[in-house]
């Protein structure tokens, strides 16, 4: 039987990673894996997820199973974090996930179920495991313009007049912040023609969001999901915990069905049990009950928050610097894009071949779309990374 299987396609990123560890040049940059990491190049345990986790081992009693959507005290501290007071509690179907993945993975399949006709709108560029699950599931996808390779700014135009292809039941996939892999993302206003748009064609939003409090803070990176939620008929949001609580391995994540129907909650919660049941049964709880933790304590949750505040706001930081000494050196604004992008990423907007001579000339290492994880690096490698931008003729 096994042999019928043929090879499937490597991760690109996971094998960067691979080629990463084994570059013996000692002044090599990681600027490829998605993860945090701080000035010293590690990805630090919070410090309330470990006060948590000492106090869960401390006075949790059983490992029996939970429930098949998880922990309901999960939910609804998730939810009142992502959606705040935008819309009534009682309209929000919600399924503990493994991961932000997971929650993705499980939106498609409610589509799926759902309308079998549906076509998922995605950004080009977007997060490439929203490409592969969607092949995957045979589901059907169409791209619509996202990123102005001129400006690195989104190409809003460009956006409006693909989705301008929507047809009734359509699903457009939006990242909520922090566009990955891009950095570039819409203003309000823009969010509001979107959703202006939406509500004409009946189209159905499903926002992603892995990165709220990473751009411009836990609420302001929440503002466009509430305005969405608030205004659609319907919409699913898939949220991730790895980043925002630093729990990657923990695979914490929550989807969301909301409908204004308040008569429609019974049915769309018992569709994400349900398929929680048909996938892996009990999500797991480890990541979430931490969450919950920290969220429902105000101590800790301030010190989650201060904590989250100081990671973004060095983000920030190291952005500014970056496009500081891009413009020193280039005598240009060129660069300024990248104070402007937001969350972890930035696509630098260059040649898949200068990407690799950036690799093989300077071991600097980012995906080959050109997208930088701007948490690689720290302030003695910005002015590393903008000499070789410069030499290598970016
Ligand atoms: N969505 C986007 C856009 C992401 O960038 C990520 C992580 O890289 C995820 C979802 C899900 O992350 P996880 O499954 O690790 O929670």
């Amino acid at each position: 039987m096994f042999d019928r299987l043929t090879a499937q396609p490597a991760d690109k990123i996971l094998a960067l990673m691979q080629m990463f560890k084994e570059d013996p040049r000692p002044t090599k940059i990681d600027l490829g894996v998605g993860v945090y990491k701080n000035a010293e190049g590690v990805t630090p345990i919070m410090q309330a997820v470990k006060t948590a986790e000492k106090q869960l081992w401390e006075q949790e009693t059983t490992k029996s199973y939970v429930g098949l959507v998880g922990d309901p005290g999960f939910s609804d501290a998730m939810i009142d974090l992502i959606l705040g007071d935008a819309v009534p509690r009682n309209i929000v179907a919600a399924a503990a996930t493994p991961g932000g993945t997971g929650a993705v993975r499980q939106a498609f399949e409610m589509i799926r179920m759902a309308n079998p006709e549906a076509r998922i709108f995605v950004s080009d560029p977007t997060w490439p495991n929203h490409l592969s699950i969607l092949k995957y599931m045979g589901m059907e996808v169409v791209s619509y313009r996202y990123f102005d390779s001129e400006t690195r700014g989104v190409d809003f135009t460009g956006m409006m007049d693909d989705l301008g292809a929507l047809r009734s039941g359509d699903v457009v996939l939006l990242h909520g912040c922090c566009h990955n892999p891009t950095g570039a993302n819409l203003n309000l206003v823009e969010w509001q023609s979107v959703i202006d748009l939406m509500q004409k064609k009946g189209a159905v939003p499903m926002i992603d969001i892995a990165y709220q409090g990473f751009g411009d803070g836990l609420e302001e990176d929440a503002a466009a999901t509430r305005l969405v939620a608030a205004s659609m008929p319907e919409c699913l949001i898939a949220a991730s915990c790895s980043k925002n609580f630093g729990i990657y391995r923990e695979r914490t994540g929550l989807l969301m069905a909301v409908s204004q129907e308040a008569s429609q909650h019974g049915l769309n919660q018992g569709t994400l049990a349900f398929l929680n049941r048909q996938n892996y049964s009990f999500p797991p709880d480890h990541g979430a009950r931490l969450v919950t933790m920290v969220l429902q304590d105000p101590s800790l949750r301030a010190d989650w928050a201060s904590e989250l505040e100081e990671v973004r706001l060095s983000m920030l930081g190291l952005r500014q610097h970056l496009a500081d000494e891009l413009q020193q050196r280039t005598g240009s604004d060129r660069f300024a894009f990248l104070a402007q992008h937001r969350g972890m990423f930035s696509r630098l907007g260059t040649t898949p071949d200068l990407v690799e001579k950036l690799r093989a000339e300077h071991a600097i290492y980012m995906v080959g779309d050109s997208r930088m994880n701007i948490a690689g690096l720290n302030a003695t490698t910005v002015p590393i990374l903008a000499q070789a931008i410069v030499e290598a003729g970016v």
